[in-house]
């Protein structure tokens, strides 16, 4: 669709901040240029937004594009991961670049670029992953900071995968970061404990998916969460728990930040809808990622540190594969390659569990998809607010619209639904990315390749939500 110079959402419930109410939103080629209660505006497009919520393009930090992992890869490129995310409201994507031996971490990141130009239609970024801490990449760490990279990730586990970085290399590059203006992302499962339940598990011939949870138990994570936190009051910095699944875990966050130490914790949409049952069906692989699903008691503790600001925001971890790449875990669940395909649903599911189910305030919801995510990765105050001078990533949403989640309502490329016939309050009714309709109704106008390379910094005064 050709840009429009202005365009003037009308009565809508603009949601900034702590308050929602009903106000006007003038968009002038690709910025907010006015919020509030505007007088009668002649712009080029005028859209009557009454009855519907107007609110920031949501931001997401947890992707995973091409990713090669378990002999396999995933199924979502920088097209169909973008075109997924855009049809849930989503106008931001920050992507993982893992490492490969010997490889230099700019390469990591060239290689994003050269995945996602002509491909992306929504803005991207990138976390490099260090796989190889060696001398030569922790002196590229401030380079790559500079170069609007300033999130990077490590993995405490999947040693096999050749990813687990040890906690002496993790302190080395947790210093390297702080001293540059970044900050530390870690995959916190204690690697020794969870590996030897998988080969007790194997050995006895307990290879059902449900398995793949009992052999990662809270316990696993929580471990890994303290040796992170030791090293924290070694070092200080920034350090950001990913896709945080245990609910002791959250209280120790909760305990460090009363400590002084700047822990900060993510978790994802299929912990807060899905328990460890669904790993006992048949199509048990379908919900195998890692952490695992946990009980409905820890769901429920989630949902309060949530509400309460342990938890401080929420991703969707994508990790889309194929129903045959799934299947490969079958008849042994350590086989299985982990990921769920959640780019989409994310947005929609978490109004419709947190604020229609009355868990979460309007408001916080904004805070744990947009505003935080924006706030803590370097891209405010462009992303994440309906502010003047902000870029104009704008959703409208129907709150009550009634729908039924499944494959067939889902635009995302795995060939199977994990999100299946969930009943979902809300429904996306236009994404504007930039100023520029993409998404109406059912119809994506996006033009291949206009996602733009988000070059990132990060501002240490902008604090998580709570
Ligand atoms: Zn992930």
């Amino acid at each position: 669709m050709k840009k429009p110079g202005t365009i003037f959402i009308k009565g809508g419930k603009v949601v900034s901040g702590q308050t929602a109410a009903q106000l006007d939103v003038l968009i002038q080629g690709e910025r907010i240029s006015a919020v509030g209660s505007l007088p009668d505006f002649k712009a080029d497009v005028e859209i009557d937004a009454g009855g519907l919520l107007v609110l920031p393009g949501a931001v997401d930090t947890h992707v995973h594009f091409n990713d090669v992992f378990m002999n396999t890869i995933s199924v979502h490129d920088y097209y169909t991961g973008t075109l997924a995310a855009a049809y849930g409201g989503v106008t931001s994507i920050i992507d993982f670049s893992n490492q490969t031996p010997g490889e230099p971490l700019i390469n990591t990141i060239r290689t994003k670029k050269d995945e996602a130009e002509g491909n992306a239609i929504i803005d991207w970024g990138v976390h490099p992953v260090i796989t190889q801490p060696t001398p030569e990449t922790l002196d590229e760490i401030p380079h790559i900071v500079e170069r609007g990279a300033p999130t990077i990730k490590c993995y405490m586990t999947y040693r096999d995968e050749g990813l687990m970085i040890e906690d002496e290399d993790l302190k080395r590059i947790l210093k390297k970061l702080r001293d540059a203006g970044g900050m530390l992302m870690v995959h916190a499962e204690d690697n020794d404990m969870l590996e030897e339940n998988v080969h007790r598990m194997i050995a006895s011939g307990l290879t059902q998916p449900v398995y793949h949870a009992r052999s990662r138990p809270p316990e696993v994570e929580d471990k890994a969460i303290r040796r992170c936190i030791q090293i924290m009051r070694e070092t200080g910095g920034r350090l950001f728990i990913v896709h945080l699944a245990s609910a002791d875990g959250a209280e120790l966050v909760g305990a460090a930040r009363a400590e002084g130490l700047d822990v900060i914790a993510e978790t994802c949409t299929h912990y807060l809808v899905f328990t460890d049952k669904m790993l006992e069906r048949d199509d048990g692989v379908k919900w195998i990622c890692s952490p695992p699903l946990r009980s409905k008691s820890i769901q429920d503790r989630l949902w309060t540190a949530l509400q309460d600001g342990r938890i401080s925001m929420v991703t969707s971890d994508d990790a889309a594969y194929s129903w045959e790449a799934k299947l490969m875990g079958s008849g042994r669940f350590d086989k299985c390659p982990n990921g769920i395909a959640g780019i989409e649903p994310r947005f929609t599911i978490l109004y419709s569990e947190g604020v229609a189910k009355k868990r979460i305030s309007l408001p916080r919801f904004v805070e744990l998809v947009s505003t935080t995510p924006a706030n803590l990765f370097g891209l405010a105050p462009q992303k994440g607010s309906l502010i003047p001078g902000a870029d104009a990533d704008i959703l409208l949403f129907d709150p009550h619209a009634r729908w039924i989640m499944n494959q067939k309502t889902l635009h995302m490329a795995a060939d199977y639904a994990a999100y299946d016939n969930i009943d979902v309050t809300g429904k996306i009714v236009k994404v504007f990315s930039r100023g520029e309709l993409i998404i109406d109704g059912d119809r994506c106008l996006a033009e291949k390749g206009r996602g733009r390379y988000l070059h990132r910094k990060l501002d240490f005064s902008l604090r998580a939500g709570i």
